[in-house]
């Protein structure tokens, strides 16, 4: 049987189960479409291609009928929106609520929704110079493996790995038959600048791990967290602290900027979106290598390990005077810095809406009808 397709009767089970609205979630797959840039392409005189998101989508019971459409914010978080749905009505506030054991989480679900291609393995191997994989399994045997780096210490990584791997399961195994190696770098790169796949595999890590409703409740959207606050965060949902400083960037209401470098260069950033509105950010890509300050924290000796906090004057990190604090014992090959900046008043500020968070934006909307817009 067609993976994606399916046969008759396989169309005739969802079209029912769908009916009865016990199955809405899983007629959908993600693939990557090149696409021409011809602004880039021009300015850069040879043509360039984007990597785009696309998504199709089947109608159950009438498999003639396909969309085809471009990949949204809302499609990627679907599935983890979903999982995040089923486990608030299995544990409630309850304390099993948090953090999400991802392994169990993969083998029951995948069983129990593709039960001719679930996930069978959750465990650690050597993986030299990658995070996690997903693999197939062996040709005599069915389904999938979802694999971490058993070299890496960090227990908060690994969770993260898992889940990241349970992303790519569930958004790419069709588009990627062969499975998929994801390296330290793809864990922490949630820039949508960056690879596709990668980048959509950490949104549903981040979302099923550190949903923002309860993560706002942990740090409030004004507070201008320690390193502890965040490391509390970190401990609740097990993840590192680099994935939770990530996942708080995304809706606080604070300037505030996070920087990997290595060797004294910064490697990326991302900036708050208030600091990005107020101009705080570091251009990385298509110039040359960007040196972070000689007296920043990444470029002290004693500072190779544990964190460390520094005041800087203005011109140091940026034009403006920062606080930043150094994250150093994720134990990644690369140093991170969290920079703090006072607030300013923006003008966006005055007029702005308070913002639905995504878990909110799913619940809103009837369940298998966003997929067909
Ligand atoms: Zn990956």
């Amino acid at each position: 049987m067609d993976p994606i397709l399916g046969d008759a009767a396989y169309w005739q089970n969802l079209a029912a189960e769908q009916e009865a609205g016990t199955r809405d979630d899983y007629i959908a797959y993600f693939y990557a479409r090149a696409v021409q840039n011809k602004q880039r392409g021009e300015a850069e005189g040879w043509p360039v291609f984007d990597e785009v998101a696309y998504v199709r989508v089947l109608v159950p019971g009438d498999r003639n009928n396909v969309v085809d459409r471009k990949a949204d914010e809302a499609d990627r978080e679907r599935w983890a929106n979903t999982l995040t749905t089923l486990l608030n009505r299995a544990y409630g506030d309850g304390p099993d609520r948090f953090p999400v054991k991802v392994g169990p989480l993969a083998k029951d679900y995948s069983h129990q929704r593709f039960p001719d291609d679930p996930v069978t393995l959750v465990r650690g191997d050597s993986l030299p110079g990658f995070e996690g994989a997903l693999c197939r399994a062996p040709s005599h045997r069915r389904g999938w493996g979802i694999v971490y780096n058993k070299a890496v210490g960090s227990q908060g990584r690994i969770n993260f790995t898992l889940a990241h791997e349970f992303g790519h399961y569930l958004l790419h195994r069709r588009d990627h038959p062969d499975g998929i190696k994801c390296s330290p770098q793809d864990m922490v790169r949630w820039d949508s600048e960056y690879r596709q796949t990668e980048q959509q595999a950490n949104m549903f890590a981040a979302t099923l791990l550190m949903p923002l409703d309860d993560f706002r409740c942990q740090i409030g959207p004004r507070a201008k967290p320690t390193l502890d606050d965040i490391g509390g965060c970190a401990d609740r949902y097990d993840v590192s602290l680099t994935a939770a400083t990530l996942r708080w960037l995304e809706y606080t209401k604070r300037r505030s900027v996070l920087v990997l470098s290595r060797d004294g260069f910064i490697l990326w950033s991302r900036s708050s979106s208030h600091a990005l509105k107020t101009g705080a950010f570091f251009r990385t890509a298509n110039v040359p290598p960007v040196a972070i300050p000689e007296i920043s924290l990444p470029m002290k000796p004693d500072c190779s390990s544990g964190k460390a906090t520094a005041a800087h004057d203005a011109d140091v990190w940026l034009p403006e005077p920062c606080e930043e604090v150094s994250l150093i014992s994720d134990r990644y090959d690369f140093a991170i810095s969290l920079l703090h900046l006072d607030d300013v008043p923006h003008r966006d500020e005055i007029a702005e809406e308070p913002e639905e968070d995504a878990y909110d934006c799913m619940t809103n909307r009837t369940l298998g009808s966003s997929w067909l817009k």
